[in-house]
């Protein structure tokens, strides 16, 4: 494809706050964007030449979207088959593709698919019954953690078994759904990698950084991680090796499991933009949102570079209250996301402290 052209326009599925740093990102490169989301008022729509607010299922509106972008993206990877099916028969160029959200959206096929590419992950058994999950504990054991296949973000739809014992309310927890049974692992830090693969087949990865979570969200991601070389160096190579595998375009990133021993376990991967990469845009050369857009528009990918370590802490529901505390904060780079109502868990922005490296 040839590269396409600033004053062109961008179509993102998804209207939360990774759809408008996307969309502030591709504005900076002259390209105007259209949202797609079933939300009215999105933090994404407010920010992008155009939206259409319709469902997901809504195939005429897609059809019509379709027409009206020159390449299509998204900013969430729980976009039905359907939906993604009906826009590239539509002709528009969408990136990243099937593959890889087909992969990304089922926590058993992905798991698989990691193991068939060489990627080590926690050991795991598929759930689609209630006996399934006594003999998913027989053989994998406890502790362990019950997640269902489809739909879970932020920690949600999972359910922790210390013992046997559990497995009744951690089923019913999960309502039933179809699951994946993970051991758990004890694990020294959790890390996570963001890198792009262009429509050229090029791969820019930024520097490894290492992620807290609390109560199942991201809290806390800290640019460059405190690992050793021979970490990254494994872990750049193993997402390196699933986006060639996927043939992927665009930015993707990839959470991994940091043991005591040094080895490395994927967790799970999302092949979009991702708030452990928040931190690209005040710490690198090129943010892992321009970076996206650069990807999928067929543009060269951009230099990773990183001229400060970077701290990025999420703002998460009342905590964006402070937001006049930050802004007073000279070290603190303030992103707030437009969001009306601050409820519990909802991201609402972040802040990312640098220093500078020498
Ligand atoms: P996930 O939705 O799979 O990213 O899980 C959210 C968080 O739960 C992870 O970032 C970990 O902190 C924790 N977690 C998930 N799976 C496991 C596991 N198999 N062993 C230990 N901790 C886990």
């Amino acid at each position: 494809m040839t590269p396409l052209a600033p004053g062109s326009t961008i179509g993102i599925l998804g209207g939360g706050q990774l759809g408008r740093m996307l969309a502030m990102a591709a504005a900076r490169l002259g390209f105007d964007c259209h949202i797609y989301t079933p939300e009215a008022d999105s933090c994404a729509a407010r920010v992008s030449a155009r939206q259409t607010v319709a469902a997901f299922e809504d195939e005429r509106a897609l059809a019509a979207f379709a027409k009206s972008v020159h390449a299509i993206t998204y900013e969430f990877e729980n976009v039905p088959a359907a939906t993604a099916a009906v826009l590239e028969a539509s002709g528009a160029p969408v990136s990243p593709g099937a593959k890889s959200l087909a992969v990304a959206q089922d926590r058993v096929v992905e798991k698989a698919f990691f193991a068939s590419i060489g990627v080590a992950t926690a050991p795991f058994a598929r759930v689609d019954s209630r006996g399934d999950l006594d003999d998913a504990l027989k053989r994998i054991g406890a502790p362990s953690i019950l997640k269902t296949r489809r739909l879970g973000y932020d920690g949600k739809g999972q359910a922790r078994i210390a013992s046997a014992g559990d497995a009744d309310n951690a089923y019913a927890a999960i309502a039933a759904a179809p699951a994946i049974l993970e051991g758990m692992v004890k694990f020294e830090r959790e890390i996570s990698v963001i890198a792009a693969r262009g429509q050229d087949r090029a791969f820019a990865a930024f520097d490894v950084c290492e992620n807290e979570h609390n109560g199942g969200i991201l809290s806390l991601t800290r640019a460059p991680a405190r690992v050793n070389a021979p970490v990254t160096e494994s872990a750049v190579a193993a997402t390196r090796t699933l986006m060639d595998a996927l043939d992927h375009v665009g930015v993707l990133a990839v959470e991994f499991f940091l043991l005591p021993d040094g080895a490395l376990l994927a967790n799970e991967f999302a092949p979009r933009v991702h708030n452990s990469g928040h931190w690209t845009e005040d710490a690198c050369l090129t943010s892992q949102f321009e970076q996206h857009i650069r990807a999928i528009a067929g543009w060269p990918l951009g230099p990773t570079t990183r001229f400060a370590d970077a701290e990025m802490h999420n703002l998460i529901g009342d905590d964006v209250g402070l937001w006049a505390h930050y802004a007073s904060d000279p070290k603190a780079h303030l992103h707030l996301y437009g969001k009306g109502e601050a409820r519990a868990g909802r991201k609402m922005g972040h802040v990312t402290r640098l220093t500078p490296r020498n």
